[in-house]
């Protein structure tokens, strides 16, 4: 067996020992004498593993009592729709563009209601993330709506957005889980988890109670109210129930690991590594405004496409896969996940220098 150094943006790199764990239990589940993927839905021991996964969770992020947790399907996209189907009760809403997913939630947004940009970064590529301590937001606006991390352009919001008293909902996908956060300020955070917990397939949508009713905008398919799936703890139908084991999975390895304080350090530590190379590069540099930069996603380019490419060969040829940019952005890409070893990010920089070196 040889494992490579996946700096995929998503799916992506998971824990080691999580899929050595889900090997040793996948013909026989702590003598179920099946698979998790065969058993039913509603059984006792099923049951269990979701219990568990979202009393994990719940314990992880410190999320409150009155804020829900269910875990959906149809990945984040989907959550473009819902959002606005269960929230725009006055059928209006803040968007903050700052990249690709941002702009996706918006349109989706505009088919339901009236959808406004009261910020964008689209002017420099999205290599930034804007002021948004002032921000001109209506003031029936029925939540105010960011992608707290930029995949695709590696901005991450590193101070939530004066939403003067509205509803503040979070596209988190990229950054689920990489350091603590303060659930309260929000009133809707969810994720796909295929970037950072687990398996593409579930979506975690964290939702402040008094937010879930049955005033949802006419003709919102029952599966998209968050009524349905919160009245039955995200059991309506039969949900991704392998998924959501393996994302039980990582977060049990979380906690072992110290929990989201330490994942921060470790983040903080590993993406420092990199961005101190890139600073100081002659051949390579980072695409991001600095204080702006994701600590998970990490684009940066050399200025000449054939040297990117000869870059991405090279790298690809020595065990550093899945570095190739956004098509939008162009370069590279490195996703330094909580999977990612330190050491992977170590020897992918060794590996930068000494191309350097023999491309200089
Ligand atoms: C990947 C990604 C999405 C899309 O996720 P899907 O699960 O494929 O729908 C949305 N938002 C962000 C921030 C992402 O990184």
């Amino acid at each position: 067996m040889s494992r490579v150094y996946n700096f995929s943006a998503g799916p992506a790199v998971l824990p080691e020992e999580v899929l050595q764990e889900a090997a040793d239990e996948m013909l026989d589940y702590r003598g179920c004498g099946m698979s998790v993927m065969e058993m039913s839905h509603r059984s006792k021991v099923y049951d269990n593993i979701i219990k568990e996964a979202e009393a994990d969770l719940r314990d992880l992020m410190n999320i409150p009592d009155n804020y829900k947790v269910l875990f959906l399907q149809g990945g984040a996209s989907q959550q473009f729709a819902a959002i606005p189907m269960n929230l725009m009760k006055n059928k209006k809403a803040a968007y903050i563009v700052t990249g690709q997913w941002a702009k996706k939630a918006f349109q989706e947004a505009k088919m339901y209601g009236d959808a406004v940009e009261v910020a964008s970064s689209a002017d420099k590529t999205f290599s930034y993330i804007p002021d948004c301590s002032d921000l001109d937001i209506p003031e029936d606006a029925d939540y105010v709506y960011i992608c707290e991390n930029n995949t695709i352009y590696g901005t991450k919001f590193k101070e939530l957005p004066n939403t003067k008293g509205h509803t503040l909902v979070a596209d988190v996908s990229s950054c689920f889980l990489s350091e603590p956060v303060d659930v309260t300020k929000y009133g809707v955070i969810y994720g796909g988890v295929q970037k950072n917990v687990g398996p593409a397939g579930v979506v975690i949508v964290i939702i402040r109670e008094d937010l879930i009713t049955d005033d949802v905008l006419p003709g919102t398919p029952t599966m998209l109210k968050y009524k349905t799936q919160a009245d039955a703890d995200s059991l309506y139908n039969t949900p991704p129930c392998y998924g959501i084991y393996i994302c039980g999975k990582v977060f049990k390895w979380l906690k072992k690991m110290g929990g989201l304080e330490v994942m921060k350090q470790r983040n903080e530590e590993k993406a420092k590594i990199l961005y101190d190379f890139l600073d100081q590069s002659k051949l390579f540099k980072g695409t991001v405004v600095p204080k702006d930069r994701s600590l998970m996603n990490v684009p940066f380019v050399t200025g000449d496409a054939d040297l990117d490419a000869k870059f991405i060969k090279e790298a690809t040829e020595a065990g550093f896969v899945n570095l190739k940019g956004h098509r939008t952005v162009g370069g590279m890409r490195a996703s330094i996940y909580n999977a990612m070893p330190k050491e992977g990010v170590e020897k992918l920089v060794e590996f930068m220098k000494k191309f350097e070196e023999e491309n200089a």
